[in-house]
């Protein structure tokens, strides 16, 4: 297993990029650590693919390097980074068995039979296939054939990383949620370095140590899910993370004061008179409703909608021109005529998009 450090990487598929927009991957300078699982996660476009096939080889990047401990890989093809891989597409041969598809990546590396044999048998259990060992991969379904594929792509032990390639993309759901805690647990067994490409939040957080969060060829946050939840660096992360996104309300501060619909909300720590486009995020978990009456403060609102989730209900509601959304427990009552009031400690400001840094106070 290997770190893999990417350093000053660029990439544009068009020849000269002369501004910004030319390059699909913008300036990169990441480390992923050795047995770490990470995952790359945002919308389609965004160069997910291109940094994943720069890492394994099949790309080489326009600028900058990668190195895989202290080796420099960048001009390395795939087939000497010693790295295995898992497509979005099943890639199995029909005409072998299920444990002859496993064993292959084995046997083309000229392993010991006895050793194929023990490694074979951990990934059909592992992997919850040893009911099908010996049936031909040609009558299988296309999710059973990307499970031996992940199969496959997990059977070498002496790799310097495994990569997917939004691999549970043609798994039916049932057997998804299964599978991402499967590979979870498989990774966190093995600990070997793996990278995970997906556009979906829920695969991404249940499967990473640390997600990359993409937007535009750029990594906006790389943090760990506790991270990216409570403390999103740019908008985007907020919106994109959680379910439903982050609220936002644009705002005027002075010190430990924002201004939101003409009402004065206290916050924990002061940002003296910050200029620019000035946001207040805050996630629909720490948003509370109270009956208008009872409570001095808070920001009046009208409840637009009501979405019963089973344990929680999310409620949709509108301040002034702003729609916004508690989540609330389902046994919680909606107040007749509800003020909103936010955690304090949950609050954060964004200048321009990206998160602003408070001073705290005495
Ligand atoms: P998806 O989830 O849809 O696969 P992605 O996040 O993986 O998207 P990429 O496929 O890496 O994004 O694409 C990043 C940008 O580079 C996009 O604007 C895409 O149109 C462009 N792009 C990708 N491959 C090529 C190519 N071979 N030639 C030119 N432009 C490309």
């Amino acid at each position: 297993m290997a770190k893999i450090v990417l350093e000053n990487l660029a990439h544009a598929y068009g020849d000269n990029p002369q501004q910004e927009s030319d390059y699909a991957l913008k300036r990169i300078n990441y480390v992923w650590n050795d047995g770490e699982a990470c995952a790359l996660l945002g919308p389609s476009g965004c160069g997910k693919t291109t940094l994943l096939n720069i890492i394994s080889g099949l790309l080489e990047p326009s600028e900058g390097r990668v190195y895989f401990d202290d080796t420099d890989v960048t001009h390395v093809p795939t087939k000497d980074k010693n790295i295995a891989q898992v497509f979005q597409f099943p890639v199995v041969y029909d005409t072998m068995t299920v444990a002859q598809n496993l064993a292959f990546p084995l046997v083309n590396r000229g392993f010991d039979q006895a050793k194929i044999i023990l490694r074979v048998e951990e990934i059909l259990d592992l992997l919850d296939l040893r009911h099908m060992a010996n049936m031909k991969a040609k009558g299988l379904t296309a999710d059973q054939k990307q499970k031996i594929s992940l199969g496959r792509g997990l059977v070498r032990q002496d790799v310097n990383a495994v990569l997917f390639d939004e691999p549970l993309t043609v798994i039916d759901p049932l057997m998804k949620w299964e599978l991402r805690s499967q590979l979870r647990a498989l990774q966190k067994k093995v600990g070997q370095t793996m990278i995970y490409v997906t556009h979906d939040q829920i695969e991404a957080l249940t499967f990473a140590d640390r997600i990359a969060v993409m937007l535009d060829g750029a990594i906006l946050q790389f943090g760990t899910p506790k991270e990216l939840f409570e403390r999103p660096s740019h908008t985007f992360v907020g919106y994109f993370i959680g379910s439903p996104g982050m609220n936002f309300f644009p705002c005027e501060i002075k010190d430990s004061t924002a201004t939101v619909v003409g009402q004065n909300i206290d916050l924990k720590d002061s940002y003296g008179a910050p200029i620019g486009k000035l946001e207040l995020g805050i996630r629909p978990e720490f948003v509370s409703l109270h009956e208008r009456a009872h409570q001095s403060d808070g920001l009046p609102v009208v409840v637009e909608s009501v979405e019963h989730l089973g344990r929680n209900k999310i409620v949709r509601l509108l301040a002034g021109e702003s729609k916004f959304s508690a989540l609330l427990s389902e046994r919680t009552q909606i107040p007749k005529d509800p003020v909103a009031q936010f955690d304090a400690n949950r609050i954060c400001i964004y200048q321009d998009s990206f998160i602003l840094e408070g001073e705290a106070q005495p």
